[in-house]
């Protein structure tokens, strides 16, 4: 899984991730802003904490995976974007792969400081167009969930032997180095 503070390049990392390793892309961020634009009930729910920096219900993010999980064939494995993002979907997770007599590989983190988080997600505004990127107490309600809710997972993938941290201030190709050494030692 990546793992890291909105804004420190998860998305942007994936794609060479996944060809590099045959992994199916899952980013639940992306997965719930495909839901709010078919408008469907779920896509429903979720647009308004979502537009407010909240994140949307632990079970809501678990259903899609496991969603994913049973339907997506022929890969090596999944990258996980943005999931798990608290410590209850951490230990749901690890559920679901029991289940399937699998395991997370690995956790890889992409620091960067929260004055960088402003920066890259003002820079993405102007280009994506995402609602919640586009208000500055959005954002930081975003950060403060982050060190609340999902920080927390650090210790946890730590304890478990699987966490690996890089430094996401970088170039995208310095970045994408240091992902690939990281993942090559799992
Ligand atoms: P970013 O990493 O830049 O915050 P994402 O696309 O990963 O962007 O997520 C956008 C929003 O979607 C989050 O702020 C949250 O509201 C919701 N979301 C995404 N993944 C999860 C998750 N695992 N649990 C709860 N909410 C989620």
């Amino acid at each position: 899984m990546l793992f890291g503070p909105p804004g420190a390049g998860k998305g942007t990392q994936a794609g060479a991730m996944v060809e590099r390793f045959n992994l199916c892309h899952l980013s639940t961020g992306e997965l719930l802003r495909s839901e709010i634009a078919a408008g469907t009930p779920l896509g429903l729910q979720a647009k308004a904490l979502i537009e407010a920096g909240n994140l949307v219900p632990d079970s809501v993010v678990e259903g899609m995976i496991e969603d994913k999980f049973q339907s997506v064939k022929g890969v090596k494995g999944f990258l996980l974007d943005g999931f798990p993002r608290t410590l209850a979907q951490a230990e749901a997770l690890d559920a679901i792969l029991a289940k399937r007599g699998e395991q997370v590989t690995a956790c890889v983190s992409i620091m960067i400081p929260d004055a960088l988080i402003h920066e890259r997600i003002a820079h993405r505004a102007q280009i994506e167009g995402r609602a919640d990127d586009a208000r500055p107490e959005v954002v930081e309600n975003r950060i403060k969930t982050y060190h609340d809710k999902t920080e927390p997972l650090i210790a946890f993938y730590k304890k478990a032997g699987k966490y690996s941290e890089i430094d996401g201030v970088g170039t995208i190709e310095q970045v994408r180095e240091r992902i690939f050494s990281a993942m090559d030692k799992f």
